[in-house]
């Protein structure tokens, strides 16, 4: 097993540190992470102007930067120590089975991130690959065998979005092969909280239903449309497991160019996920399944036993815990919303 390292025990509090898709939901609350361990130095980066990002961070540089572009990745990380590069264009199934262009064209952000990285000296270079850079006829059964960090290999990855995922991941790689930088590289397996996309067509399942169950109850019309038979399986990983992970797997020097999972390995159908959220909402709805919706992969699990042995460490927080916790950052922005006051938006 390694040793436990962070940033907070790896370098000093006014480093640079560069955190780019910071007006989305993981990075934003990797900039709340850091700045709330006393990091005083943080550039946030994204595309969106920043009256749309759910979080502004107090005290941290916050610049709207196009970063598929050369120059303004070269500008985002000027004088940076550490990069977490987490922009993509990216959504829930709705958009990646719709929107396979945008997704491959995403493999423009890692490609001048990293090469921009690598030429400013950069220290530690972090990329979020995904659990859909898995081979997919792995996951064509709801009683899944959890995915271990070998399954990526033979390639059969989602169309578009699991692709650029793997080829960036590739980048990574070779560019501590071959030109020595140091590179982390982990694979999330969807993740939830709140400030994130809960509307606009880009919402994951648990925010997605969240918001439906929302909807009904304030039009008191107790239906709901799921996508899918409602049998297929995820796991669902809380906001807090997963940037204490990215911090743990970017300072793993045991790590290194090592795509690893950062996921729970709390296996959950997509009814159950439902009957969670009725549960927290206190009603019980009729549910409507849209077979020709998209539903991707049948089941997929994280398969933890490499992270636990290499950080003795796996997200732990369970489902029921942070589906609650969502719930109620939702309830609010529809109640917000409702109310005319302006609320971040889901699209980019
Ligand atoms: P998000 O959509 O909330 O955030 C991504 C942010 O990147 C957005 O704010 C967007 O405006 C920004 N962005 C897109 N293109 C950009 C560009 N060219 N320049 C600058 N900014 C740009 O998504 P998220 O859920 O926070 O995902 C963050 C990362 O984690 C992504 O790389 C995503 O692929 C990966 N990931 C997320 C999940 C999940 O469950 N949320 C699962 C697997 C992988």
């Amino acid at each position: 097993m390694s040793k436990q390292k962070t940033a907070a025990s790896t370098i000093e509090k006014d480093d640079l540190i560069v955190i780019t898709g910071a007006g989305g939901f993981i990075a934003g609350a990797l900039t709340r992470y850091f700045h709330d361990q006393g990091f005083t130095n943080i550039r946030a980066v994204d595309k969106k102007p920043l009256y749309k990002w759910y979080q502004r961070v107090p005290g941290v540089e916050s610049l709207c930067l196009d970063v598929s572009y050369r120059d303004n990745a070269i500008r985002a990380v000027e004088g940076a120590r550490e990069v977490y590069n987490l922009a993509a264009d990216m959504g829930g199934m709705g958009f990646i089975e719709n929107f396979r262009v945008e997704c491959l064209r995403s493999v423009l952000i890692n490609t001048h991130m990293i090469e921009a990285a690598y030429q400013a000296g950069v220290e530690r270079y972090f990329f979020s690959s995904s659990a859909c850079a898995y081979n997919v006829e792995l996951q064509q059964d709801p009683h899944v065998r959890a995915l271990k960090e070998s399954d990526a290999y033979p390639a059969m990855a989602e169309r578009g979005y699991g692709w650029e995922k793997l080829i960036s991941e590739m980048f990574c790689q070779e560019y501590t092969a071959e030109r020595g930088m140091k590179t982390a590289i982990a694979r999330f397996h969807n993740v939830y909280g709140p400030y994130g996309t809960w509307d606009g067509g880009r919402e994951k399942a648990p925010a997605a239903l969240s918001r439906k169950v929302i909807e009904a109850k304030d039009s008191g019309n107790y239906v709901i449309d799921i996508w899918g038979d409602g049998h297929q399986t995820r796991s669902f990983m809380y906001i807090d497991d997963c940037v204490k992970g990215i911090d743990m797997i970017m300072h793993c020097d045991d790590l290194n160019a090592t795509p690893v999972n950062l996921g729970s390995s709390e296996l959950i159908s997509i009814n159950e996920l439902v009957s969670h959220i009725e549960k927290v909402a206190g009603l019980k709805l009729e549910r409507v399944y849209d077979l020709d919706a998209p539903k991707g992969v049948a089941g997929r699990n994280s398969d933890n036993t490499f992270i636990k042995e290499m950080l003795n460490w796996e997200p732990s927080t369970p489902f029921a815990e942070g589906i609650a916790k969502t719930y109620a950052w939702i309830d609010q922005q529809y109640i917000d919303r409702k109310a005319g006051l302006s609320t971040p938006a889901g699209d980019h």
